[in-house]
C-alpha cells in the first residue's frame, strides 16, 4: 500500500475542512515525445509556449459558445464547492469545482476580456505563466470529469468542458499526460488500448469458447472479424483480459447465443474506449472513432452494439452521429448505437431469456452509476433508462438487490474516482481519496443491507473499484460487471443450442 493516509469511512458524510495545498504535490506522469508526436502534438514544451496557450485557449472560446459561457458566467454561488468526490476526498480547496475552473477562467479573464485587460487585480485575472502551467498540470488532472458539481450549478456550468479544453491546450503546447497518450497512441497503432494483436486476441477468444463449453456443455461462439454477421460489438479491451471484465464479455455472448443472432467482433476496432475526449482532442477523438465506421462497413454488419464501458458509451451515443455518421448503412429498426444492456433489456422484456435466479443467491448486490453513463448519455428509449435498464437486468438475474443512498446514484451519483484518465498508478492517492464518497456510501449498505456485490457497466469503474476497495477494507472481487451477473444466471437450455 502506498504512502498516504486512506480516508476514513464516518457514520454520516462530512464536509472536509480546507486544507490549503492538500494535493498540490499530486501530479501524473508527463509524456514523452513518443507519446506526442503521433498524436500530432509537439513532443515537449514549445518556445514562445505562453503565447501559444493563450492563443488556443482564445481558439477554443471563440469555436465552443458553451465553453466561453461557462467561463463568463459564474456567480461563486458555492453551490458546487462541496460537490466534487476530490474535494471531499482530499480537503483540497482547489478541487472544488468553482476553484478549478477559476484556474482557466483567470487566464481567460486576463487575455479575453475588457476588465481583465485593463484592471486585472480586480477580477482575479492572471497572466500565463509556468506557475500557472503547473498548477493546470496538477489540478486538471485531479477532475474526473465526471460533471456531477454541473448538476448542482444554477447555471449548469460544465467543470468536464473546462478540464477538457485545459488539457487540450497543455497537449497543444507540448505539456501531455503519460497515460492518456500512451493509450491512445497504442489504441490507433494496434486497435485497442492494451496493445493487444490480433492473434493474441483470437487465442483470448478460443480460450473463452472452450471455458464455456466446459462450464455449459453448450458451443456459444466468441466470432472474430465474421463478415456479414449481423452485429457488430464494440467493447472496452479490458473485456478480454481480466476479471471482473471478462465475466460481462462471457455474458454478452450468451445473451448472444441464448438470441439466436450472428455477431461478431473486430480486430481493427477491438477496443470501445476513446481516451481522446479525456485530453480534449477533437481530432483524435475522431480518428478513433472513425475505426469503428470503417470496420462495421468491411464486415458488412447491421446493427452496432457497445458493451460495458461509461465514457465509450458516451462517445457513442452522444457524438457518434456527428462525429462517424451517417450510419444510413444500418438496420434502421434498431437503435444507433445500442447499449448491450438495453439489448439484453429488450430480450427480457419479451421473455426471450430464462434465468435462475438462485444462481446469484451468494450475493446481495448494489449498482454504481457511473459517471458518463448516469450524466452524459440516456439508454433506451424512456427518460431516465440509463438508470432503469441496468437495474432491471441486475433485477431479472438476482434475487437480491439494494440500492445505496439515493444522493449518492442516479443523476448525483458519485464517480468511482478514476475515471476521465486518472486510471492510472501514478496518481493512486488521488484515486484513492476521491473513491472515499462512494466507498462511504457502499459502507453504508453493507452494514445496513448486508450488501455483498457492487456491479458496473464501466471498464475504467470495475478497474478502479479492484484497486481501491481493498484500501477501505472491502474485498477487490465484490466488483461484478452487470453482464457478468447475467452469465451466472442465465439458462441456455436446448432450445439455445
Ligand atoms: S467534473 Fe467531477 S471531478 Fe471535475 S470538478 Fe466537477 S465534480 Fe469534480
Ligand atoms: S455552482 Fe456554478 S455558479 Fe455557483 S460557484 Fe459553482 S460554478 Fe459558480
Amino acid at each position: 500500500m502506498a504512502n498516504f493516509e486512506t480516508p476514513a469511512l464516518r457514520e454520516y458524510p462530512v464536509i472536509p475542512i480546507v486544507q490549503e495545498g492538500a494535493m498540490a504535490h499530486s501530479s501524473p506522469f508527463v509524456a514523452k515525445p513518443e507519446h506526442q508526436q503521433p498524436l500530432g502534438f509537439p513532443g515537449q514544451l514549445v518556445e514562445n509556449w505562453e503565447q501559444k496557450a493563450v492563443d488556443r485557449l482564445g481558439e477554443l472560446v471563440s469555436k465552443s459558445r458553451a465553453l466561453r459561457v461557462f467561463l463568463d458566467s459564474c456567480v461563486k454561488c458555492g453551490a458546487c464547492t462541496d460537490k466534487c468526490h476530490y474535494y471531499l476526498g482530499t480537503s483540497d480547496p482547489k478541487n472544488m469545482p468553482v476553484a478549478r475552473q477559476d484556474l482557466l477562467r483567470s487566464v481567460y479573464r486576463r487575455y479575453y476580456t475588457f476588465a481583465g485587460r485593463v484592471v486585472p487585480w480586480l477580477v482575479g485575472a492572471r497572466d500565463m505563466t509556468k506557475e500557472v502551467l503547473d498548477e493546470w498540470y496538477s489540478y486538471f488532472h485531479q477532475c474526473s470529469q465526471c460533471r456531477r458539481c454541473s448538476v448542482y450549478c444554477p447555471y449548469g456550468i460544465d467543470t468536464a468542458e473546462i478540464s477538457m479544453a485545459a488539457r487540450d491546450i497543455m497537449n497543444t503546447v507540448g505539456l501531455g499526460q503519460k497515460y492518456s497518450n500512451e493509450i491512445i497512441g497504442k489504441l490507433q497503432k494496434i486497435g485497442n488500448n492494451l496493445g493487444l494483436p490480433e492473434p493474441a486476441l483470437a487465442d483470448t477468444l478460443e480460450g473463452l469458447e472452450e471455458d464455456v463449453k466446459l462450464e455449459t456443455g453448450v458451443d456459444v461462439k466468441f466470432p472474430l472479424d465474421v463478415k456479414g454477421a449481423e452485429i457488430l460489438l464494440i467493447t472496452p479491451s479490458a473485456d478480454f483480459f481480466a476479471e471482473p471484465h471478462i465475466d460481462g464479455l462471457v455474458g454478452y455472448a450468451k445473451v448472444f447465443h441464448a438470441a439466436g443472432v450472428s455477431w461478431t467482433l473486430s480486430s481493427y476496432a477491438s477496443e470501445a474506449a476513446n481516451f481522446s475526449m479525456f485530453i480534449g482532442s477533437h481530432s483524435n477523438l475522431r480518428k478513433v472513432a472513425l475505426r469503428i465506421r470503417k470496420a462495421a462497413l468491411e464486415l458488412g454488419v447491421k446493427r452496432i452494439v457497445v458493451g460495458e464501458c461509461g465514457h465509450a458509451w458516451r462517445v457513442a451515443y452522444s457524438f457518434w452521429n456527428t462525429l462517424i455518421g451517417p450510419f444510413d448503412f444500418l438496420d434502421p429498426n434498431y437503435p444507433v448505437p445500442q447499449h448491450i444492456c438495453e439489448f439484453t433489456y429488450d430480450l427480457i422484456r419479451k421473455g426471450a431469456l430464462k434465468f435462475d435466479k438462485s444462481q446469484n443467491d451468494d450475493k446481495v448486490v448494489t449498482f454504481h452509476d457511473s459517471c458518463n453513463v448516469a450524466r452524459a448519455s440516456r439508454m433506451g428509449d424512456m427518460p431516465g433508462g440509463q438508470f432503469v435498464i441496468p437495474r432491471e437486468v441486475i433485477k431479472a438475474t438476482c434475487n437480491h438487490y439494494v440500492d445505496m443512498a439515493p444522493e449518492t446514484i442516479g443523476e448525483g451519483t458519485f464517480c468511482c474516482g478514476g475515471g476521465g484518465g486518472l486510471l492510472t498508478d501514478d496518481l493512486m492517492e488521488l484515486r484513492v481519496k476521491g473513491a472515499m464518497p462512494r466507498m462511504q456510501a457502499l459502507k453504508e449498505v453493507v452494514d445496513e443491507h448486508g450488501v455483498t456485490h457492487i456491479a458496473a457497466i464501466c471498464a475504467i469503474c470495475k478497474a478502479q473499484f479492484t484497486k481501491v476497495l481493498p484500501y477501505y477494507k472491502f474485498p477487490m472481487d465484490m466488483i461484478q460487471s452487470v453482464h457478468g451477473l447475467v452469465s451466472k444466471a442465465i439458462v441456455l437450455g436446448p432450445a439455445n443450442e
